[in-house]
């Protein structure tokens, strides 16, 4: 019987994906993006009042108005789609993960939707050389700091036999002080508060903490509420942010190999990813 199910197992035709084509995708993250020139004044005002976590907001520089869309704040309700007239669109490629936290905002001129800060280079480097960067197996310890679950649902996958995070020698592990990244879902509730300083503090140096979800980027839904002492930035540094709500697979694995990138490879980037 037990011979049966090796034997089936390994005639069965893999179904790991390749990183390439994991890198960048936003498929089911349901992030919005501005789609083209159909954005204007009256359609930036009307997505600004229906977004429900003031993930949108219109600014003013230079006599011109532009519209903000922080993602870290996003929950991907898809409000803006509905109501935005054709001009905002779920992404399909989305590389904002692993990012400062100003890499989290964009903007665009609300007159011709023109984007007014160029996108994040792609993920094209970092499939090629991540092989390269992980000479050595880097251990993540996951710290729950109040979330609903669901940004768990979604790490949990990535050690699935499709995402299959170990490949890269990623490994979760059960004890802070054997990490040496820490991923850090939730909003950070008053119970949590001292578990994540206290995690911090015995994570051995040198560390990297990443900041999973609108929760960990922002407070996202429970931003506001009376159990609500975050975001994680709040407690501990935090070397990169992951959005979404939750995140998929392939945007944490973006996020956590742009973070490993930064760190080896010291891009520009790097500087707010100073491992402790
Ligand atoms: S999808 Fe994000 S930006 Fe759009 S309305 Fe919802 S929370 Fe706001
Ligand atoms: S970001 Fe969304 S999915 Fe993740 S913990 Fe917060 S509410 Fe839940």
């Amino acid at each position: 019987m037990i011979f049966d199910i090796a034997r089936r197992s390994l005639q069965s035709k893999s179904v790991l994906i390749p990183v390439e084509s994991l890198l960048g995708t936003a498929t089911g993250s349901r992030m919005p993006i501005v789609a083209d020139s159909r954005l204007n004044r009256a359609i930036a005002q009307r997505v600004v009042e229906a977004c429900p976590t003031s993930a949108l907001a219109l600014e003013s520089a230079n006599g011109r108005q532009h519209l903000a869309l922080n993602y870290g704040a996003c929950i991907g309700c898809g409000r803006c789609i509905e109501v935005g007239g054709g001009a905002f669109v779920a992404a399909e490629k989305f590389t904002h993960c692993g990012v400062s936290k100003t890499g989290l905002v964009r903007r665009w001129d609300v007159e011709n939707g023109a984007e007014i800060v160029a996108d994040e280079p792609a993920m094209t480097a970092a499939a090629a050389g991540i092989r390269a960067l992980l000479g050595r197996a880097l251990n993540v310890r996951e710290v729950d700091s109040g979330s609903c679950n669901g940004c768990e649902q979604e790490i949990i996958a990535l050690t699935n036999p499709y995402y299959d995070l170990e490949r890269f020698g990623i490994h979760f592990v059960a004890s802070p002080k054997h990490a040496d990244m820490l991923l850090v879902t939730g909003p950070v509730t008053r119970n949590m508060a001292e578990a994540l300083r206290q995690t911090f503090a015995v994570t051995p140096s040198p560390k990297l903490v990443v900041a999973v979800g609108a929760c960990g980027c922002s407070g996202g839904i429970f931003s506001g509420s009376y159990a609500f002492e975050g975001p994680v930035d709040k407690l501990v540094p935090v070397d990169a942010y992951i959005p979404g709500c939750p995140p998929t697979p392939s945007m944490l694995l973006t996020g956590i190999l742009r973070v490993l990138q930064q760190k080896f490879t010291g891009t520009q980037a790097a500087k707010s990813a100073t491992p402790r």
